[in-house]
């Protein structure tokens, strides 16, 4: 039998595959390469640098529990911070000589013959590896609106995350498609310079204010004292674990979200002036069907005299503007896309195609048996190749600490494959079907069931109605990322 190319591959250079690297590592397993599209890291953080782009988490909980930055500038980082800080892990944990930048992967497959992996790259090359980490994710892929005519547009057109620094909107006709996440950062920064921003709005967002300060003086000095990085952490996982995950995952037992549809109503009240602008951004469904915005100045932006909301639906993308049912044409200069990305769908998560034991496509296992991942990290049938984010992987909180449980479940897999001298780890299906079971059974008590989730248009639902989020709180998922039995594998040779 020939030797791999390499022990493990790794596909992406964002937080996940840096933190997949990083435990590699630490296990002693140093023979890896991280295959990254881009010429750097980061990810998200690299292609997302839209204007007011800044994170929605803490600062003191978006990042590495054994990276604790003392440089944040503010209680939500901006995104430039975070690419750098992503750099910063890079170099200090000697990653930078192990990834291969600006090479796709543009395919996998499992070789039964030789339990390896073969990795088509868009430079015509095949690696192989024994093990297949896959780090591609999920907020990866922008999707583009299905709009008659939006290639037709004579302006300069853009996506949120793939933001033209060149173009200059100063005194532009600017008309923004969406109202999600990064429109909801996007609109505030860009309405003060443009001379016209036509915001065209499907479904409104819940918006809440945010505690974005400069990091005060005495939070800056405690984070250089020893342990006052560990006491700030502390606080902060505590107010991210109770105001997401337990909040969102534990619905019907913890009531705790039930009054934020009437927290949002009264910020809306104060905020915007106009009741007909008001009712037009107040969501018809409850907090939490759908991603929220947190954002100090997003709905008061409305107020301004070069601001329109355009409830209408669009009809069609035209040489010079957009044009909505009701026969408006809005003519602009620039159309900004911030239609989001396309999260779950099965040709996407990973971005490239995946064939396991028997010629078996993980895109059509997935399209066939719904979408499901043994705690979020590996499919029966796909040996060797384990996922972060995978299906039922994610509970709503910081990513990080997701990253380093699911990251730590692979690297307990590698270790125990190497124990007992296997060349294949396979997840038993009893023990995929188990925690598939357990998944359904449990997620009852999500908050993605009220009925008027059903108005929200929400990337959280996929196309069999499924929310593939895990429904428990992020401790217990970093705990069974430790305590899953081993035997829940196959390890052979
Ligand atoms: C605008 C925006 C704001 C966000 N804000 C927050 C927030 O406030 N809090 C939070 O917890 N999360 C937030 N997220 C989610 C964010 O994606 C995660 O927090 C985290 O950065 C994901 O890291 P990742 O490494 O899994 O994926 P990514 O950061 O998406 O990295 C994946 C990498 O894989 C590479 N790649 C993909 N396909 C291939 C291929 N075929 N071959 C080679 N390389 C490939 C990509 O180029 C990319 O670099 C946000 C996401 C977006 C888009």
């Amino acid at each position: 039998m020939r030797v791999p190319d390499y022990h493990a591959l790794v596909v992406g250079a964002g937080f996940s595959g840096i933190g997949t690297a990083i435990t590699l590592d630490r296990a002693g397993l140093h023979d890896y390469l991280i295959v990254e599209a881009c010429d750097g890291p980061g990810g998200t953080w690299y292609w997302n640098t839209y204007p007011g782009i800044a994170v929605d988490i803490p600062s003191f909980s978006y990042q590495f529990s054994f990276e604790q930055s003392a440089e944040w500038s503010r209680t939500y980082a901006p995104g430039h911070e975070l690419k750098a800080y992503a750099e910063h892990c890079v170099d200090k944990y000697g990653l930078r000589p192990k990834i291969r930048f600006s090479t796709k992967v543009l395919g996998a497959s499992f070789d039964e013959s030789e339990n390896v992996w073969r990795v088509e790259l868009d430079s015509g090359e095949t690696l192989t590896s024994r093990f297949l980490v896959n780090a591609s994710g999920v907020l990866t892929v922008p999707n583009l609106p299905d709009i008659d005519g939006v290639d037709s547009f004579a302006g300069l057109t853009m996506h949120t995350a793939r933001w033209d620094h060149t173009a200059d909107l100063t005194g532009k006709r600017v008309a923004i498609i969406g109202t999600g996440a990064s429109a909801v950062q996007v609109i505030p920064e860009i309405a003060p310079i443009v001379k016209q921003l036509t915001v065209f709005q499907r479904t409104p967002i819940w918006c809440f204010p945010k505690a974005d300060l400069p990091l005060p003086r005495p939070a800056r000095l405690a984070m250089r004292i020893p342990g006052g990085k560990a006491v700030q952490r502390w606080l902060s996982q505590a107010y991210v674990e109770l105001t997401f995950p337990l909040a969102a995952q534990y619905f019907t037992i913890n009531p705790m979200a039930k009054n934020m549809d009437k927290v949002g109503k009264a910020y809306l009240r104060r905020e915007v002036h106009d009741p007909v602008v008001r009712d037009k951004l107040t969501p018809r469904y409850a907090v939490g069907c759908k991603r929220p915005g947190f954002h100090n100045t997003y709905l008061s932006t409305f107020n301004r005299d070069n601001v329109e909301l355009v409830t209408e639906p669009i009809d069609k993308i035209t040489g010079s503007g957009v044009a909505t049912t009701d026969g408006t044409t809005y003519e602009v200069d620039v159309l900004i896309l911030a239609t989001g990305f396309k999260v779950m769908d099965t040709d996407n998560v990973p971005t490239y195609p995946v064939t396991g034991r028997g010629g078996q496509s993980l895109a059509r296992f997935w399209d066939e048996h719904r979408l499901q991942a043994y705690e979020g990290v590996s499919m029966p049938g796909f040996p060797n190749f384990f996922t972060v984010f995978g299906p039922y992987g994610y509970v709503g909180s910081s990513y990080f600490a997701l990253i380093e449980a699911q990251t730590h479940h692979i690297v307990r897999c590698l270790k125990q494959a190497a124990r007992r001298r296997a060349t294949r780890v396979e997840v038993r299906q009893d023990a995929n079907d188990r925690y598939f079971a357990e998944m359904m059974r449990k997620r009852h008590r999500q908050i993605f069931w009220q009925d008027s989730c059903a108005l929200a248009n929400s990337y959280y639902f996929d196309k069999n109605g499924d929310v593939p989020l895990r429904p428990t709180s992020t401790v217990e998922a970093v705990w069974r990322s430790r305590r899953f039995p081993l035997d829940d594998y196959a390890f052979t040779s």
